[in-house]
């Protein structure tokens, strides 16, 4: 059987996993260990598996394959943060970001922001990623690979907590790989898998509506982040070309749809570009726009990408005043901490760095 039609293990849930070794002749209860081997333990080799026999592993090796990706390259930034830029099987490049969280042991936490495609054909106008245009894609397994991997480094770093928070924040449009996210997230919530709270994994869009409905039709306690960026629809358009196709009303429409199934708070992503939307009226527009939804207003100041000298980054005080001024107008705004700028922390530069693409 030749390489490319190996099915690849990590893609597969327990029903898919019930399946295959029901084809392959062998006893139910094998599912269980496989899926335990998979997407517990998150082996990389077929042969780790040791409690399955030399005759189901002989079949597997032959029939499946587990998601490989290498590790290109890795920053770390003086906050601790850390990106890990990985080679897909077939040369893709994919970043995710690590956050290390620390104080109260309560508290501690890992959290990952992953990718959902390689690339992205929504060409937001200050984002590396959207420069790069679209690629294809990820597959189930590929999304929850980025964790494994991440909880491999991790081990080898002697961090003994795993990744317990994951934002499909990274590289692409989830809402347009909505069925590979959404099998990747009941994988990485699975009670036999990683059993990462659903309440800890958030998708962000920059406001697919179609898409939105569907996934608020899902009535997933994810939390949902929308890539708002300007509070009209001139300036949005200008930076956000999805923005033409489903304008300000639409999207708002769909979010409200989304609390009125879901009840759950909506993050807005505010993206703060110096002298273009921290004015004055943004503040009211931005009142109005969001009046009667449950919502919280996170600040970005902008991070500076390659090409994109038109979008000034606003200062701490320019930050600050803004979101003041979101408070005063009764909405729920902060900034959000920032980490990993010194390493490229916004989505799609580092490949933009090995690949020559921004
Ligand atoms: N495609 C999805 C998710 C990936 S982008 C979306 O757009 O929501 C993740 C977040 O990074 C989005 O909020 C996006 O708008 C933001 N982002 C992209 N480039 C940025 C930049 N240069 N500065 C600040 N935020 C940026
Ligand atoms: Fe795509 Fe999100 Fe970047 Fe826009 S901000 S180009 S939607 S990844």
């Amino acid at each position: 059987m030749s390489e490319r039609v190996k099915k690849d293990l990590r893609s597969m849930g327990i029903d898919d996993m019930t399946a295959l070794l029901k084809e392959l002749g062998q006893p139910a209860f094998r599912a269980k260990q496989l899926f335990g081997w998979v997407h517990e333990k998150q082996v990389q080799h077929i042969d780790d598996m040791h409690n399955l026999g030399k005759g189901l592993l002989a079949q597997l090796n032959e029939q499946c394959e587990i998601t490989a990706m290498q590790l290109e390259r890795k920053q770390v930034s003086k906050d601790g943060t850390e990106k890990f830029l990985f080679q897909l099987a077939d040369g893709n490049y994919i970043e995710c970001v690590l956050m290390r969280y620390r104080g109260d042991m309560s508290k501690q936490r890992n959290t990952l922001c992953i990718s959902s495609q390689v690339g992205c054909a929504m060409g937001c106008t200050f984002c590396a990623t959207g420069q790069g245009g679209f690629v294809r894609n990820l597959t189930a397994g590929e999304i929850v690979s980025q964790v494994y991997a991440v909880n491999h480094q991790l081990i080898e770093e002697g961090d003994t907590l795993p990744v317990g928070n994951v934002v499909l924040m990274g590289m692409g449009e989830p809402m347009l790989n909505l069925d590979n996210v959404l099998k990747a997230v009941a994988l990485l919530n699975d009670p036999q898998g990683q059993q990462i709270s659903i309440r800890r994994m958030t998708v962000s869009t920059c406001g697919v509506v179609p898409q939105m409905k569907a996934f608020a039709d899902k009535k997933l306690d994810m939390v949902l982040a929308v890539s708002l960026h300007a509070p009209n629809d001139a300036l949005r358009s200008g930076v956000m070309p999805v923005n033409n196709r489903y304008p300000l009303h639409e999207l708002m429409d769909a979010c409200r749809y989304y609390q009125k199934q879901t009840r759950n708070r909506i993050t807005f992503e505010y993206a703060l570009i110096a002298g273009f939307n921290d004015q004055p009226e943004h503040v009211a527009q931005l009142k109005a726009l969001l009046k009667g939804l449950d919502c919280h207003l996170n600040i970005i100041p902008v991070n500076p990408v390659a090409n994109t000298a038109q979008f000034s980054r606003p200062d701490r005080k320019q930050v600050a005043a803004f979101v003041k001024a979101l408070q005063n107008a009764g909405l729920n705004a902060s900034v959000r901490e920032e980490k990993g700028t010194d390493i490229d922390g916004a989505c799609g530069q580092l490949r933009g760095k090995v690949t020559g693409k921004q």
